[in-house]
């Protein structure tokens, strides 16, 4: 369960200062408060950077073995505590235990794809590019870096950046989201536990001021970001103006093509899924079906059938396979779509307020699957990123009208095309301007050992997360020319060297 009270994590233990401002925390399926958070002040941000500054060279130094050993370990803890975790996240973001746990299992999968840092941050090697002259590069740590992530993964998306970021041998500073702070402490005890050196690994929370805290300290070096778009470009252009390397992963909205030949059965299922899972609060969750005349009745029927029989409940109640809305504002915000889609021209097809609730609804922040038909580009609920249970059906009358409705989209997170034609599919893949593509998978997430990231307003930045373009992120590449005189010197020269 969450704490009731939850502090920062500064050098490797909780931090024992009086906060000046605090957050509230709630149990989204009671509507009930639960605790409190610290939100950081100047203090508590400088506290945290002087820890994370102070153990960078130890922890640079640390060999990659010794690395390793940690890491495996941080590994083990994690397995053993996964439903533990799976609880806590429940408890204050709302979704079912299971898919927490889900969650978990895709973090750790990065914890595995760090555990071969040594191999991963093998430089290269020349051997006598001139007359007894070798070149070679090294990957070396950037120093004090900070993640900041959204409420809708609180231990995936830290885990997206900090296995990564601390094998490559930087220090960590995560501020998690102040909604659901807890998963992150609970890591970094699992991170003492594994033996990971007080100061590498810190929890600062906070709002705004904690955030903006890190982007103007100068010891910080490189920000990595998730969250929502307009936030991602201030992350962006704040970090960049203060000279740091900034990744900011921003939102989405996230389009499945269905094409005529397709396997509607499959199709259904999978914008079910897609749609609702996490109610709809996930950044690769599908929030557009498009539907390619003439199969929207029949696919819109096969949905409507699937999300009737959808159980949504309070997280812990194993019955339940959706949960409630993060905040009351967030709730009452996403059901504001369902007035403004229908007052625009769009069709209520199934109406989330009137979802039946397993056990009691109480002051919990229920909304149900909601799917709106007809939904056209002018609509706010097509054009808004609305992050909640609400599946919007546009028809089109061919592949290429659905194309036009992508590329005019400006976000370009994911993606996902439903077919059996294998030469639609590769030409979907070919020209769809969208990080993430799914070929008949609805929520193409790469694995570890690729890279996560969208192109256009999804993404702010050139490296995505995880994977080589996260090695790279949290590393400087150093060139190294030597020689080793023998004892015949060449003399001054003061033309441009060539390899005779
Ligand atoms: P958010 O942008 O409101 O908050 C993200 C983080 O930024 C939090 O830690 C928050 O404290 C901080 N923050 C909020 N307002 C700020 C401000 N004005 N100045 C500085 N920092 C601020 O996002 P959220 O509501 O927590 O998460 C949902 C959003 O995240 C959605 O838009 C979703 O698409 C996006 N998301 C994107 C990805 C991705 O990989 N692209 C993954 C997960 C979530």
């Amino acid at each position: 369960m969450s704490s009731e009270h939850v502090t920062h994590w500064i050098n490797g233990k909780p931090f024992d200062g009086a906060a000046g401002r605090r957050g509230d925390l709630y149990e989204p399926s009671t509507g009930r408060l639960s605790g409190t958070v610290d939100f950081a002040g100047p203090a508590e941000i400088d506290a945290a950077v002087a820890a994370a500054r102070a153990a960078f060279p130890g922890w640079r130094d640390t060999s990659l073995s010794q690395r390793v050993k940690i890491l495996f370990r941080f590994r083990e803890l994690l397995t053993a505590h996964r439903d533990e975790l799976a609880r806590i996240i429940s408890s204050e973001h709302g979704k079912v235990v299971s898919d927490a746990a889900g969650e978990v299992a895709r973090g750790l999968e990065v914890v595995e794809f760090a555990c071969g840092i040594p191999h991963l941050l093998k430089g290269g090697f020349s051997e006598n590019v001139s007359s007894r002259v070798d070149a070679y590069s090294i990957l070396q740590p950037l120093g004090v870096v900070a993640g900041i992530t959204p409420f809708n993964f609180p231990a995936m998306v830290p885990m997206w950046m900090f296995p990564v970021a601390i094998a490559c041998g930087n220090t960590f500073i995560l501020k998690p989201s102040e909604k659901d702070p807890s998963a992150a402490v609970r890591l970094a005890e699992l991170w003492a536990e594994a033996g990971l050196p007080g100061g590498v690994f810190n929890v600062l929370h906070g709002d705004k001021i904690a955030v903006d805290g890190l982007l103007h300290h100068r010891d910080v070096k490189a920000v990595s970001f998730v969250g929502s778009t307009p936030i991602a470009r201030y992350i962006y252009e704040t970090a960049a103006r203060n000279g740091k390397r900034v990744q900011a992963l921003g939102g989405a909205k996230n389009h499945m093509v269905v094409l005529p030949d397709a396997d509607l059965d499959l199709a259904a299922d999978a914008a079910v899924s897609a749609g609702f899972g996490s109610a709809g609060e996930r950044c690769m969750a599908i929030s557009v079906v498009v539907a390619v005349d003439p199969v929207g009745d029949e696919l819109l029927a096969k949905i409507k059938d699937r999300t009737a029989r959808l159980k949504v409940g309070p997280g812990h109640d194993p019955a339940a396979e959706m949960g409630p809305l993060v905040t009351r504002e967030h709730r009452d915000k996403v059901a504001s779509y369902l007035d403004s889609g229908v007052a625009q021209g769009a069709t209520l097809a199934v109406d989330g307020r009137e979802t039946e609730i397993l056990g009691e609804r109480g002051e919990g922040f229920w909304l149900g699957p909601t799917i709106l038909d007809h939904v056209t580009p002018e609509m706010d609920a097509y054009q808004d990123e609305i992050f909640g249970p609400v599946l919007s059906i546009v028809r089109v009358g061919s592949y290429e009208e659905a194309m036009e409705l992508l590329d005019a989209n400006p976000y370009g997170n994911g993606t996902a095309i439903f077919t059996n034609d294998g030469g639609a599919a590769r030409r979907f893949q070919n020209e769809v301007e969208v990080g993430m593509v799914g070929i008949n998978v609805p929520i193409p997430v790469p694995m570890a050992y690729y890279s996560f990231g969208g192109w256009k307003a999804s993404l702010f930045g050139d490296s995505h997360a995880h994977g080589m373009e996260g090695v790279h992120f949290y590393t400087r590449t150093k060139a190294v020319t030597a020689r080793w005189l023998d004892p015949s010197h060449g003399g001054v020269n003061l033309g441009f060297p060539t390899g005779d």
